[in-house]
């Protein structure tokens, strides 16, 4: 991972200081993964702030960075960055800083402090070979999980215990650790989306998995619906075969230039002409990245063009109170030319 060069391509954006808060951001930035972390980035250098417990990591991070200065503090941080800030004018990343934090920075501080957005986040977007290789990894973990759902289905009691499996699996396969506890969910507990994986038990029948895991930093995000023993109801073989249509269009959907909207609506349109749109009550996608829920977003507000590098989630849903719910979920690198899906499991409902 080049971060001189992440960092110059931010500074080619800053008219001011920025003073990155984010950590993702930061270590997108930086390569610093630890959890006390502020980087102010002027447009010629920069400093780098974390207490003590890091001081000797970060003195490594910096270390390889050009133009970047460490500082330990010791009292309130806010104090040293002001003293660095001068008289300038500083931006603030207006989706992660506190109130409280942006109230006290003001105070110390003899210059401007400005809400900014996006100026990491927009970088971030466009995977480099390097992020592409993690997901890759990431959902080829997955995948492996999905791979073995049967014999893990059958070797377990309840959904809790199905989740724990799937997230040995992929550490057995290059997880470095799960990014959140799975969503298992069995009959009527799938239409709940985000259904909390408990006690009900594993058997015949309807079950929704969404599960990723983190390889280096970056995750991976999958969902599959699929029926456990014997002929599928004919309720759920109706919600399946929509929702993969669904998905499908969603998938083809994916270029250079389309919108976010655009795809959440080839998505929606064809719940639509099967009378099931009233029951896709999400979204269509999200980037996915260092973060599980990064930009772009795909739905039926989001104006973000797609572009190359870019790697998203098609995840479209139905669900039906009481009765069950099917969502599939790839991951979706954005190419030159259209999309290609990273997520290799298999689709059917019965698997
Ligand atoms: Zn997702």
């Amino acid at each position: 991972m080049n971060h001189d060069k992440r960092l110059q391509n931010l500074r080619s954006r800053l008219d001011d200081a920025l003073l990155v808060t984010d950590l993702a951001n930061i270590r997108y930035l930086t390569g610093f993964t630890g959890s006390s972390a502020f980087l102010l980035v002027t447009t010629d250098g920069g400093t780098f702030f974390t207490d003590g417990r890091y001081g000797e990591v970060a003195g490594a991070v910096v270390e390889a960075l050009t133009g970047i200065d460490l500082q330990v503090h010791t009292g309130p941080v806010t104090d040293d960055i002001a003293q660095h800030v001068g008289e300038a004018t500083v931006g603030l990343e207006a989706h992660h800083v506190t109130w409280d934090f942006a109230r006290r920075l003001g105070e110390a501080v003899t210059g401007e402090v400005k809400p900014t957005s996006g100026l990491v986040s927009d970088l971030r977007r466009l995977k480099d070979a390097d992020e592409v290789e993690a997901l890759r990894r990431a959902a080829a973990a997955g995948d492996a999980a999905f791979a073995q759902i049967q014999q893990l289905a059958s070797s377990v009691a309840t959904e809790a215990e199905l989740g724990r499996a799937l997230i040995s699996v992929m550490e057995e396969n290059g997880g470095n650790r799960a990014g959140w506890e799975p969503i298992v969910a069995v009959g009527a507990n799938a239409s709940l989306p985000h259904h909390r994986a408990g006690e009900s038990a594993i058997g015949d029948g309807l079950l929704l998995l969404d599960y990723g895991c983190v390889v280096d930093g970056y995750h991976s995000d999958m969902s599959r619906t699929v029926w456990l023993g014997g002929e599928p109801s004919e309720e759920a073989s109706r919600m399946y075969t929509a929702v993969l249509e669904s998905q499908e269009a969603g998938i083809a959907a994916v270029r250079p230039g389309a919108t976010g909207r655009e795809v959440d609506e080839a998505c929606r349109a064809v719940l639509r002409s099967h009378g099931m749109e009233e029951y896709f009550i999400h979204s269509t996608g999200h980037g996915v990245g260092l973060d599980i829920h990064e930009m772009p977003r795909l739905s039926r507000v989001s104006d973000d063009v797609l572009a190359p590098g870019d790697v998203v989630t098609v995840e479209p849903g139905v669900y039906v109170p009481g009765s069950g719910g099917v969502r599939i979920e790839d991951m979706v690198l954005v190419t030159e030319t259209g999309g290609e899906v990273l997520t290799t499991s298999p689709k059917g409902l019965v698997p």
